[in-house]
């Protein structure tokens, strides 16, 4: 298949100016301010007229619910899994599927096949290993042959600390699971990346902090989330990128319910901050949570009600920093595009570039709304609407 995108304003996600685009298969082969390729009627070019439009790279969500989560209001309380047309028509290309609380119920088996199935129907998945708890539980047993053996494997988590559901890890239980991910990353090429899922508690990124401080691990092992969960736990993560951490910023839909209700920074407003602050361009993401459940607890932690999160946030987020704080568009998707693509290592993706893959999105220059979102070189969002649906989603 060979489509050209014409005369459009390309976001690598350096803004580089006004180019042709033409897509081989499911790689980017050119990025040129003119192309003209004459194939004598041969073959088929779908051409897209690119005029008013911006090209950035797919999104890349590396904190998804895939499988559904939650339950932590009983089992009615259960989150469905995710569908392709819902990540999609949120400019998702590549998900990262995670277990979370519940890692009984729902078990890596059936993550696996869940990331397989969102595979086949046309984005690209990676999953980690394990759920909220300590000592994980593996496909295969061990981290280390999950990681190794497994091509999604790519790192273990989301593992809970300094949470009320967390399995409350010891600091020995906690340094030898991330050890494993880290010398399994190491001997597969993989990140070996340790998703660590941050609560509420007054501990915060303390357990992580210690591995840091007290063993040769280094910091760039861990990619915390929830970090901007309150302000408190906030103003912690900005010491940590200072140090060369990683953060990784949950996005919300609706800033009046999270932000005044319940303490929670912006990721608009917390990247503000850390631009201010003169933390690394490199060292911030920002993810969905999609399909979690949003659990919401009282004081005394007694379950008053729930909501599901939604890959929408992603770029409700990404407006926000450039309607709201005046952050640019180039540094804003660095969030949901190079940055992923470069702690997770996951090649080929994340950048315009020739020769890595065809997942990119075309968003309105206006309003920054999502149009078309191309995934492995294949139109799945068309005019704003789902063109590929999911195995069993309806018209
Ligand atoms: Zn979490």
């Amino acid at each position: 298949m060979i489509t050209i995108i014409r005369n459009i304003s390309v976001y690598k996600p350096e803004s580089v100016g006004i180019k042709d685009v033409l897509l081989l298969g499911d790689k980017i082969a050119a990025i040129e301010d003119k192309i003209d390729i004459n194939l004598n009627g041969f073959v088929e070019v779908k051409e897209i007229d690119g005029t008013g439009k911006i090209l950035v790279p797919g999104f890349i969500d590396c904190h998804v619910h895939i499988l559904g989560g939650g339950g932590e209001g009983g089992f009615t309380t259960r989150t469905p899994e995710a569908t392709l047309s819902k990540l999609t028509t949120s400019g998702v290309t590549t998900v990262v599927g995670t277990l979370g609380t519940d890692g009984v119920a729902r078990d890596m088996n059936a993550l696996l096949a869940k990331a397989r199935g969102l595979d086949e129907e046309g984005i690209t998945t990676f999953i980690y290993t394990g759920s909220y708890r300590l000592p994980l539980r593996t496909l295969t047993g061990e981290i280390m042959k999950d990681i190794m053996t497994i091509d999604k494997i790519i790192g273990i988590g989301e593992v809970a600390i300094s949470d009320h559901r967390s399995s409350q890890p010891s600091f020995e239980e906690f340094c030898r699971a991330v050890a494993d991910a880290r010398v399994a990353g190491i001997l597969s090429g993989k990140a070996g990346i340790v998703n660590v899922h941050l609560g509420d508690g007054s501990r915060k990124l303390e357990l992580i902090n210690r591995v840091v401080e007290e063993t040769e691990i280094p910091i760039t092992q861990f990619l915390p989330t929830h970090i901007n969960r309150s302000h408190e736990l906030f103003e912690e993560g900005i010491k940590y990128a200072k140090r060369g951490g990683y953060i990784d910023f949950t996005g919300s839909e609706d800033p009046d319910l999270w932000e005044e209700r319940d303490g929670e920074v912006r990721f608009s407003k917390g990247l503000r901050r850390l631009l201010d602050e003169g933390v690394s361009l490199d060292n911030f993401t920002l993810t969905s949570d999609g399909q979690g459940s949003l659990p919401l607890f009282n004081e005394r932690k007694e379950f008053i009600g729930i909501g599901v999160g939604s890959s929408t946030s992603l770029l409700i987020g990404i407006k926000e920093c450039v309607f709201k704080e005046n952050i640019p568009l180039e540094i804003a998707i660095r969030a949901v595009t190079c940055n992923p693509a470069k702690i997770l290592k996951l090649k080929g993706k994340g950048k315009i570039e020739k020769n890595f893959d065809a997942d990119l999105c075309l968003l309105d220059e206006e309003t920054l709304d999502i149009d078309t979102v191309i995934a492995k070189g294949k139109i799945m969002v068309e005019n704003k609407k789902a063109v590929v649906l999911g195995t069993f989603e309806e018209k």
